[in-house]
């Protein structure tokens, strides 16, 4: 599969940013199959015991750049439930809330579908070990997946502003753990220090294939009844990014007929703010997250911590739970809902990236 840069068009790396400074990314795929093919593929596959099909990911290897099932590195990801929430309706207002909960996933987030398939092409080529820098779910999932590839990871992580948990997660799964003076962004600046390791975070073009699987299993799930909103917590905007990529491609090979409308919801407090998987103050798919808005009459906006913080105390009190940053979709939904742009018969989905029991200091429920 053909990578281009996002920025500039040129051919680009898939694992590398291009000279212009833009995002590699792969062209959307082909397929003979066509879209009653696919969807019947897919149930067919959900009831498989073949290890490969039961990953949400892998199950849809044909949308997926070409790796040998020999490297492929799996841990089941991808298989999340979609939740209807009666108190997250009466929450914002609206009829129909529910959420996909991202969290579900091996090691606790969303980042597991990208990293699946960013480890197994890293094991494709041959890679000993792989970096990245993170808020701590990155650094989680990628030293899971790299220590069931038998290759060594380095995580490169802002001082003081990972929780507890998810630094026990890099140390069980082994990982070296590199604390970097800052936040995010300097841990990010620090990745070239680190020689000889492929780097996995969202700029690597793998991430946002096994990522948009997300928007696939949230269509298939629904049986391909396309939500009016779509609200995602945005950080780095990869998983944006992601979805999406998915949401187009979905439509392109006729597997629906229009686009839901897509919220991306950042923390108003910046590098402060609760919500640490979230704080990100230079987001490096920026650029590219503005223009999957523009495509999707999208909104983006900017919450407190008050506000995330009641969006999380709704979502626990319903027996679901999340981690703050990924609360701050269905604060957004108050917010647009309360703005207009979200009517109460609207169908809305809120995207839940991490497991409430990945920041286990942050709750605040005794309402
Ligand atoms: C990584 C992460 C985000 C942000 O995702 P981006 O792709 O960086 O925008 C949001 N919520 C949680 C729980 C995360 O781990
Ligand atoms: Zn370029």
């Amino acid at each position: 599969m053909n990578v281009r840069c996002t920025r500039c068009g040129a051919a680009a790396d898939p694992l590398r940013i291009c000279a212009c400074g833009g995002l590699p990314e792969f062209a959307a795929p082909s397929t003979r199959i066509d879209a009653a093919g696919l969807k019947r593929l897919l149930r067919e596959r959900r009831a498989s015991y073949e290890p490969l099909f039961a990953s949400g990911v892998w199950r849809l290897r044909e949308l997926l750049p070409p790796i040998a099932a020999e490297h492929v590195i799996s841990l089941r990801e991808g298989n999340v439930p979609v939740y209807a929430s009666a108190a997250g309706a009466r929450f914002c207002g609206a009829d129909r809330v529910s959420y996909l909960h991202l969290g579900m996933n091996p090691t606790g987030s969303f980042k597991d579908l990208g990293m699946t398939v960013a480890i197994s092409a890293a094991h494709a080529l041959g890679a000993r070990a792989v970096v990245c820098a993170s808020t701590g779910n990155t650094a989680s999932s990628m030293a899971a997946y790299a220590a069931r590839a038998g290759m060594r990871a380095y995580a490169l992580v802002p001082r003081g502003k990972v929780s507890a948990v998810k630094l026990a997660q890099m140390r069980d799964y082994g990982a070296t753990l590199i604390e970097v003076e800052g936040s995010f962004d300097d841990a990010f600046a620090k990745l070239g220090e680190i020689e000889g390791a492929v780097l996995v975070n969202s700029i690597n073009a793998y991430r946002i294939e096994g990522q948009k699987c997300a928007a696939f299993a949230l269509l298939d799930e629904r049986s391909w009844r396309v939500p009016d909103w779509v609200l995602l917590p945005g950080g780095n905007l990869g998983n944006i990014s992601a979805f999406a990529k998915g949401f187009r491609e979905a439509r392109e090979l006729g597997l629906i007929d229009r686009l839901p409308r897509l919220a991306l919801v950042r923390a108003q407090r910046g590098v402060d703010t609760c919500a640490s998987a979230i704080a990100v103050a230079d987001p490096k798919s920026l650029e590219r997250a503005h223009r999957e808005l523009e495509r999707f009459g999208g909104i983006e906006l900017a919450l407190d911590d008050a506000e995330i913080f009641a969006a999380k105390a709704a979502i626990g009190r319903e027996g679901i739970g999340c981690e703050p940053a990924s609360a701050a979709s269905l604060a957004g939904a108050k917010a647009l809902r309360e703005r207009g742009d979200i009517t109460r018969d609207h169908d809305v989905v809120c995207v839940l990236t991490g497991h409430v029991l990945k920041d286990a200091r942050a709750y605040d429920n005794a309402a």
